[in-house]
């Protein structure tokens, strides 16, 4: 067996409190990487690595961990890539479900299927990712493994097949008996579940192990006709057979085997890991990857083997205290090795690999080479951010971005000294970096530092990090709503500039033409003027005024977006202008077109998708109608309610602590930046301060 179909990348998902970081923490043990269990309650689990996750006892970090792990005396390979659970972090979801093959779900046996559960399924289900569920807590009161089945079966729509069913319940919960090789496994606390024994399936459990198995073999015999017909023949089908079954059909995204155990109390993890090998793909097992030839947009290709030419995604920055800049990539084809130079084509740049290292948690091991299909880190990239390709130069290929949103939210930020205004530039050149979703600024008016993120936990977590990791001390403000300006119709303005530089009249002429572009347009600068009028460099010049004063409008400082920007005359005198002179007056010329542009302000609106229980469809509907909100269309998903309305976010704060208590907490909501739309007149005098 080659070593790429020795290899899993897979992630770990749940809703929060579901048992993540402890199963995870239990996968590192028995796979030999760790030799002392971390619990979370401690802060000592080590996944969650980081301060403000071992306070919150929430993962926040994408980070990628490597073991190994023996079945039928074959070592596989397995990197983890741990996904986080709030709604806030979705982007980092998203950007590691792009890199994983494979998921293992955690439900909790008592709660089932929860709000947070709903979500990351669906997004999982959006990237086509093959699932192994592991239903945890079976040692809690009220867990019930069948419920949870049901659950699944019923909310997410998915066809769950049993794998195992438990051996006691609650307290009494002892093990599993494994369906498949039809044996009772026991595990025991003393040595923390280390130890597995085999046993004959207990009697009073014969009738709904018999059950069980019967449905397991006829999902099997629906997906292949010679098990079916061995089975009509009355013949004895084998585990291997039943196990290829089983790998093909949850490969291609038909069933979800489903394991139980209980994490905590060291039960039920091995199996969970022989079903991760058996069952989800490998990288061989996963569609080509699709890219772009940034030379001639032609689509490409690229096999998941070693001999094909190098592509890669930087899917995750860290900063290492140590190592300084980590990059983590995921390879799809060729061979990264140690010392090579690769290329970005997105920054146009070549890119050093000093160091390439596997991670652990926040442990590392250095090696000498990736290859096809697995994921490292690469210590000494400094140009390359997330969603970047890596490749080789004579052979470029961007693969499909994942597209980030637009960061809507944000807090105004004051350190405390003039010291930790140094480390707060620091420390934000580093986070921004590290997270496409956050932005920072200064306001020109107030000098204040703003910094823009997804949602309100999003901000809150950051400013955690800039005390407690970076120890910057500052104050932050109120999160706010981050407007835009762009204008209602296009208009010329002509610019004869004469300005005393450096002693010396310098004179600029030109014409601007603005007018307004679609949504997410951005802005865009078109010149029109030969190079014998103005030189390129002064073109150049003229470009960076524009682009200096879309920064803010003539309203109210807002970004300004969806603005064409043409150059259409002008005249230089190469005795008496400038470049800079030229810069200075196309930033006038700008402002003073804008002016008469009709400028407007305009707020985010939000898309908001509520699945909510039928019964309380009425209160979630009234509710979005008071925030302003409009409802698009309803859709009836199993037993439940699903309702896609768009509202503006200045109406949206505090929505997940209201949307609990309206439906009992029985509502799962996810909100994704929509669109930009010109306020309302109110709006605009509170942000004004003035009447317009
Ligand atoms: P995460 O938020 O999904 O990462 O969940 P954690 O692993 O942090 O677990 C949440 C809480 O549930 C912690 O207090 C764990 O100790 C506890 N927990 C996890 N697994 C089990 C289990 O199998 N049984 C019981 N009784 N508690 C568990
Ligand atoms: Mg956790």
């Amino acid at each position: 067996m080659g070593h790429l179909e020795r290899l899993r990348n897979i992630g770990i998902m749940a809703h929060i409190d579901a048992g993540k970081t402890t199963t995870t923490e239990r996968i590192l043990f028995y796979t030999g990487r760790i030799h002392r269990i971390g619990e979370v309650h401690d802060g000592a689990a080590t996944m969650d690595w980081m301060e403000q996750e071992q306070q919150r006892g929430i993962t926040i970090t994408s980070a990628a961990t490597t073991c190994k792990w023996e079945v039928d005396k074959t070592v596989y390979q397995l990197n983890i890539i741990d996904t986080p659970g709030h709604v806030d972090f979705t982007v980092e979801v998203e950007r590691s479900l792009r890199v994983l093959d494979g998921a293992v779900v955690v439900f909790c046996g008592v709660g089932g299927v929860q709000p947070q559960t709903e979500t990351v399924w669906w997004q999982s289900e959006k990237y086509k990712v093959p699932k192994i569920a592991f239903v945890n807590k079976m040692d809690r009161i009220g867990a019930d493994f069948f419920r949870v089945i049901k659950m699944m079966e019923s909310r997410l729509n998915t066809r769950p097949v049993a794998l195992e069913i438990p051996i006691g319940s609650e307290s009494d919960f002892k093990g599993v008996v494994d369906l498949i090789r039809m044996v009772a496994l026991y595990y025991h606390e003393e040595d923390q579940g280390s130890h597995v024994d085999v046993k004959e399936i207990p009697a009073d459990l014969h009738d709904l192990v018999g059950k069980y198995r019967e449905k397991l073999l006829d999902v099997v015999s629906e997906f292949d006709d010679l098990i079916l017909e061995k089975l009509l023949e009355g013949q004895e089908v084998h585990a291997e057979e039943i196990n290829q079954v089983l790998r093909k059909a949850t490969v291609e995204n038909k069933i979800v085997p489903v394991f139980c155990g209980a994490a905590f109390k060291n039960k039920g993890i091995q199996q969970l890991l022989d079903g991760v090998v058996k069952y989800l793909p490998s990288p061989m097992d996963i569609p080509d990857v699709k890219g772009i030839n940034p030379h001639n947009e032609k689509e490409e290709f690229r096999k998941a083997s070693d001999d094909e030419e190098l592509c890669a995604i930087a899917f995750k920055l860290a900063t290492d205290p140590y190592a300084g800049q980590l990059t983590f990539i995921r390879v799809y084809s060729g061979i990264i090795k140690s010392g090579m130079g690769i290329y970005n084509p997105l920054k146009k740049r070549m890119e050093r690999v000093n160091a390439l290292v596997k991670m652990h948690a926040n442990k590392r091991e250095e090696i000498q080479s990736l290859h096809a299909g697995d994921i490292g880190a690469v210590i000494g990239m400094s140009s390359t951010t997330t969603g970047d390709t890596l490749c080789e130069k004579s052979n470029p290929i961007v693969l499909e971005l994942t597209r980030f949103p637009n960061p809507v939210i944000n807090i105004a930020i004051e350190p405390k000294t003039k010291q930790d205004q140094e480390k707060l530039n620091q420390a934000l050149e580093r986070l921004v970096r590290e997270d496409p979703t956050l932005q920072s600024k200064v306001d020109e008016e107030t000098g204040q530092i703003l910094l823009s993120g997804m949602g309100e936990l999003h901000l809150e977590i950051i400013t955690d990090r800039l005390q407690k990791e970076f120890k910057v001390s500052c104050n932050a403000g109120k999160p706010r709503v981050s407007y835009r300006e762009t204008i209602g119709k296009a208009v010329s303005v002509e610019k004869n500039y004469a300005k005393v530089l450096g002693g010396k009249e310098q004179k600029a002429e030109l014409t601007l033409k603005i007018s307004p572009l679609s949504p997410g347009s951005g802005v865009v600068f078109e010149n029109k003027v030969k190079s014998e009028q103005i030189p390129g460099s002064f073109v150049n010049a003229i470009e960076q005024g524009v682009r200096e004063c879309v920064e803010s409008g003539v309203i109210a400082g807002f970004p300004v977006i969806d603005i064409k920007v043409e150059l259409t005359s002008g005249k230089y005198n190469p005795e008496e202008s400038t470049e800079m002179v030229f810069k200075i007056a196309s930033s006038l010329a700008l402002q003073e077109a804008m002016r008469s542009a009709e400028p407007v302000i305009l707020e985010p609106v939000m898309e908001i998708e509520v699945v909510v229980p039928v019964n309380f469809t009425g209160e979630v509907i009234g509710d979005l109608n008071a925030r302003h909100g409009r409802v698009r269309y309803m859709e009836e998903r199993s037993e439940m309610q699903v309702v896609t309305a768009e509202a503006p976010l200045s109406e949206m704060f505090g929505y997940s602590t209201q949307l609990r208590s309206m439906t009992q907490g029985r509502a799962v909501y996810t909100m994704q930046f929509s669109h930009y739309e010109p306020v309302a007149k109110s709006v605009l005098e509170k942000i004004t301060g003035t009447f317009v």
